[in-house]
């Protein structure tokens, strides 16, 4: 299988909790590596455009309202088949229904407060890659 990257952010609830090497270490045990990540505070604007494909769903402001309620680690992960890789160890987006072992499952406080974004698509993942960071911020 091919090295491929993905994109992931520490939602405001993990960093808030200082949880920020506990998510890593989880990601890394899934096989992940860490070749770019800068802690920010976003503005509004921009998980407005980073979410844009949600804007129309009921649950948009208050998913902006919270992705910008303290500080994020936005990421770019590499490995094998690191999108599909990454969704893995995410769990799913309600922790409810999220597998033992998983991050959101370990960590998540609600459907919202769910600890971690990650691409879903490798297309997704450059587009989100591009939003964030440079060429040379990224460190193979
Ligand atoms: N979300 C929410 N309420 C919902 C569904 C999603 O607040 O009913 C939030 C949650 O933080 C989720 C994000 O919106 O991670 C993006 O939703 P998506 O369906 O893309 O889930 P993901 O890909 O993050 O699992």
């Amino acid at each position: 299988m091919a090295v491929t990257r993905t994109f992931s952010i520490i939602k405001p609830d993990a960093t808030r909790r200082n949880l920020t090497g506990g998510v890593t270490k989880m990601l890394e045990e899934a096989g992940l590596r860490v070749v770019a990540s800068k802690r920010i505070h976003m503005t509004r604007e921009q998980a407005e455009g980073f979410y844009a494909v949600h804007k129309e769903r009921p649950f948009f402001q208050d998913l902006v309202a919270f992705m910008i309620s303290g500080p994020v680690v936005v990421q770019v992960l590499e490995g094998e088949d690191a999108v599909s890789r990454n969704r893995e160890v995410m769990g799913a987006t309600n922790p409810e229904n999220a597998a033992e072992g998983t991050i959101r499952k370990t960590y998540a406080e609600s459907i919202e407060a769910n600890s971690v974004h990650g691409s879903d698509s490798e297309e997704n993942a450059a587009t989100e890659i591009a939003f964030f960071f440079k060429p040379e911020e990224i460190v193979g």
